[in-house]
């Protein structure tokens, strides 16, 4: 399609980002992309949980985006947004500002990090290969010792969690213990405030998932409202427990900047938008993936796969939009994923109608070949 001289701007380089580049050049967008974003790389975060493991490196999940630009006739602006001027249509970068005539906003979700103890205390293991690196080298320096992972989620957005990963890392680590014979050196426990953590993936995932930890003697400290994490112990309000290593995943927020940024943001923080990504007031303006907060039943995912969908919606209606055409195009919401533990896995899948769990050694080898044909779509 014609681009009429507008710039489209995209914020960040993760799988809504791409996800929108390619559905624009697919539409025929012929016009100017811009992507602003810290680095031209992109960190492939579904199988950072392999790092403790020694199965993937940072070498294998980071993929130079120079090619995918060039193929994709994308210039690259290097920056971290600071700041929206809407009216004016600008992004405040810490780089200079960048002018757009339509933006779509894929920086992703924040860490809550308020807890007390948090930041000296524990790795959040949903931060990126850096996090799981971490991991991977305390578990070598440990002779054994007692081990805590949870999650939690954020008060105000209940949708804004990230469990699925933490029961990738428990699993991976008890699986990894195991097979290097000390498994019996090292006591596991398993936490949450929720006491039934995991429900979004459905009632069936649940009791699977905590049978799972009883068969693999993982303790569980479920239902008891954080109070803070010190250098050996986890504390709730149901008491106290030893944890030498702790893994924890906070509930997510929305990207910093936006709180001065003008666009309606919901009570968790993230972009307000509908089901086609737009937002109110601001028609130029789009969201898709963890940075927005979208209509839709209380487990819907702050998954790549949502983020695949939403940006693919947005960048539909951005260019139904530029072209005049009153077209309301929606994502369809899913949830899927596979819930890996090295040796073998569990799909989710869950829409409006179903939700299912199913057991297969084959899906940690289907999990491994969507990685690679994924990552072999953008190098
Ligand atoms: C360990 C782990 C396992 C996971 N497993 C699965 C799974 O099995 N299946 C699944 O579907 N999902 C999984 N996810 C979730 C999935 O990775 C996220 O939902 C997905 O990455 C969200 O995509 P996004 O494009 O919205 O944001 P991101 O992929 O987080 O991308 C955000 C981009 O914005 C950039 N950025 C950040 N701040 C700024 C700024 N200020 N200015 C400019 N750019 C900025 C970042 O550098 C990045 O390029 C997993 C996540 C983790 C961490």
């Amino acid at each position: 399609m014609e681009s009429n001289g507008e710039q489209i701007v995209i914020l960040g380089a993760g799988f809504a980002a791409l996800t929108a580049i390619k559905s624009l050049r697919k539409n025929r967008f012929n016009g100017a992309i811009t992507v602003i974003s810290p680095h031209s790389v992109f960190a492939y975060l579904p199988s950072t949980i392999w790092i403790p493991s020694g199965l993937r490196s940072r070498e294998d999940l980071e993929v130079p985006l120079e090619n995918f630009f060039t193929r994709f006739n994308v210039r690259h602006f290097q920056g971290s947004v600071t700041g929206l001027n809407s009216e004016e249509k600008r992004v405040q970068t810490d780089n200079g500002e960048v002018p757009f005539d339509r933006l779509l906003i894929a920086s992703g979700a924040r860490f809550i990090q308020k807890l007390p103890g948090i930041k000296e205390h524990a790795i959040i293991p949903c931060d990126g290969i850096k996090a799981g690196e971490q991991i991977r080298d305390r578990l070598a320096a440990m002779d054994g010792g007692a081990i805590a992972m949870g999650f939690a989620g954020n008060p105000n957005e209940p949708a804004a969690m990230r469990g699925g990963p933490v029961f990738e890392f428990l699993y991976g680590i008890d699986t990894l213990l195991r097979k290097q014979g000390r498994r019996d050196k090292f006591k596991l426990t398993f936490f949450s405030p929720a006491p039934e953590p995991g429900k979004r993936m459905g009632p069936n995932a649940v009791k699977g998932l905590l049978k799972e930890m009883a068969k693999r003697n993982i303790d569980t400290h479920l239902g008891h409202k954080m109070k803070g994490i010190t250098e050996n112990s986890v504390i709730t309000e149901g008491g106290e427990f030893a944890s030498e290593l702790t893994l924890f995943m906070p509930g997510l927020t929305g990207p910093a900047w936006l709180t001065e940024s003008g666009l309606p943001l919901s009570a968790g923080g993230f972009v307000v938008a509908d089901k086609g990504g737009r937002i109110e007031n601001h028609p130029n303006i789009y969201v898709a993936g963890d940075s927005g907060s979208f209509p839709g039943p209380a487990w819907l995912p702050k998954q790549a796969h949502m983020a695949d969908l939403q940006a693919e919606a947005a960048i539909k209606n951005m260019l139904s939009d530029m072209a005049g055409r009153p077209e309301q195009h929606q994502f369809k919401v899913e949830l899927i994923c596979i819930v890996d533990s090295i040796s073998t896995g569990v799909l989710v899948y869950r829409d409006m109608k179903r939700a299912i769990a199913f057991k297969c050694r084959l899906f940690h080898w289907a999990k491994l070949l969507f990685e690679r044909l994924y990552l072999r779509s953008i190098r």
